[in-house]
């Protein structure tokens, strides 16, 4: 579903004659993006039982982030994984470069932090979960159903059992004693089972679009990821090896604004805040090469009812600021894992155990998000109202040189308010 859409409507609940088989398995995971993907392999390695279903036939999709942070990275490494993984082609940065008015500043160094990995790791995320998805695949207790469209929860007693979906023969059954919603931002699960998030609205929305790579593009050296400022807008530009992508932040609301003032406005200000993208803008010639992103972050009260674990973006989207959400997800998945396998192996998954989930992941989630919005209500929302590049205050400049602080922001880009281990009753 792209970004901004709402849920289809309704569709008809499945007669029992309209099933074609009724599968069992301990724990079905509903989504193969980074938090379902990663908590099925988890689950897998240590011998439980894992169908895994995802709605896309393949993991090409919409531009969603790439980047894998050292948090992540450690938990690959512990499971034996971060040297395969840097067998992909990829690109490491040390930290955004913000350009603003006459200079550039790069408030975040991760060379300094103490880790084997001191870098975001950039790979796009289709490439990230086939290299997931094939290393789970070597476990027997994995089942990975690609192109299976979630439609229903199977409901009993008070508890979720199992659910049905759409697949390209008809309507399946999987059931099982835990289900994982890790179905993303517009979670179907989420809104089956009836939980609500609380939103936050952003002050901005972003256009994502692609830029070519052209002869003479901008040096390496200038960095893989970087933001200009200018005119009240932000540009987020993302190095992808064959492309520039790039996300142009406006204030909420003007989408409509921009289509009026029309496409040779938009190049013109997408140039006017990088120059060296004068030539590449020519390549925008269609609104279709742009996708709205309606920017917002939301929390569940609760993740979590009897037979039913929210993660991920399901549980709590958040804002862009910072790139964390793959982040977040994966951590979600490690989580669960340490909390549930011994629970699922035992056939005994108590509402409390999903409980704790909930309770280890929504504190580090909540430090988060606060931030996240104090970032963009005061430093984001005065660049978009300022018609000038912004300047860094002398406090800013201050907090960044002295050596104690100056790490506290890469520290928490890198890791989150929480370091996650993986823990694993098997050996590795
Ligand atoms: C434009 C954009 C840019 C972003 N950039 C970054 C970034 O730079 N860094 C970062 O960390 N995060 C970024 N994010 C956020 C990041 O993509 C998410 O936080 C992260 O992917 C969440 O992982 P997830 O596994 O919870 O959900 P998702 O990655 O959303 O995966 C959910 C999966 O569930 C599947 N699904 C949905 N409904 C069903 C159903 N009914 N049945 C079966 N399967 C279903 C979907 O197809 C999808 O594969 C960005 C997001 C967007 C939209």
């Amino acid at each position: 579903m792209p970004p901004g859409s709402t849920l289809a409507p309704e569709p008809a609940v499945a007669e029992a004659d309209d099933i074609r088989d009724s599968q069992k398995t301990t724990c079905c995971v509903v989504g193969g993006g980074p938090g379902g993907m990663m908590l099925a392999l988890l689950l897998a390695r240590q011998r439980i039982r894992v169908t895994l279903l995802e709605q896309h036939k393949d993991f090409d999709r919409d531009f969603r982030g790439d980047t894998i942070h050292p948090s992540i990275m450690e938990i690959l490494d512990q499971i034996g994984l971060a040297e395969p993984l840097h067998q992909l082609r990829h690109a490491k940065i040390y930290g955004p470069t913000l350009r603003l008015a006459n200079t550039t500043f790069s408030p975040v160094d991760l060379r300094r932090l103490k880790t084997r990995f001191p870098y975001i790791f950039l790979v796009p995320q289709p490439r990230f979960l086939e290299f997931l998805a094939a290393e789970a695949s070597k476990y027997p207790d994995f089942q990975l159903v690609m192109g299976a469209n979630v439609e229903q929860l199977i409901e009993e007693d008070g508890q979720v059992r199992g659910v049905r979906y759409l697949g390209h023969d008809g309507m399946h059954e999987v059931r099982a004693p835990l289900v994982v919603g890790a179905d993303g931002r517009f979670s179907r699960v989420r809104h089956l089972a009836g939980f609500e998030p609380i939103k936050t609205s952003a002050p901005m929305d972003i256009l994502w679009f692609r830029l070519p790579h052209i002869p003479g593009d901008l040096p390496e050296a200038e960095g893989r990821v970087f933001g200009g400022f200018g005119g009240g807008r932000v540009l987020a530009v993302f190095d992808r090896f064959d492309y520039w992508q790039v996300g142009y932040v406006f204030p909420k609301g003007q989408y409509q604004d921009l289509r009026t003032a029309g496409l040779d406005s938009l190049r013109h200000s997408i140039a006017e805040i990088e120059p060296a993208f004068a030539e590449h803008v020519k390549s925008l010639t269609d609104w279709h090469q742009f996708s709205l992103l309606s920017v917002e972050s939301n929390r569940c009260p609760r993740w979590f009812k009897s037979g039913l674990l929210l993660i991920g973006d399901a549980a709590h989207v958040m804002s862009p600021i910072g790139g964390v959400g793959i982040n977040y997800a994966v951590q979600d998945a490690v989580v669960a894992a340490n909390v549930l396998a011994a629970p699922l192996r035992a056939d005994r998954v108590q509402v409390s155990d999903l409980g704790k989930v909930q309770h280890e992941r929504e504190w580090p989630t909540r430090v988060i998000q606060a931030m996240q919005s104090a970032m963009q209500n005061r430093i984001l929302a005065s660049a978009l109202r300022a018609q000038a590049a912004p300047r860094i205050p002398w406090f800013v400049r201050a907090f960044f040189a002295i050596p104690f602080l100056r790490d506290i922001p890469a520290r928490i880009l890198a890791f989150g308010v929480r370091r996650v281990r993986v823990q694993e009753e098997r050996s590795v």
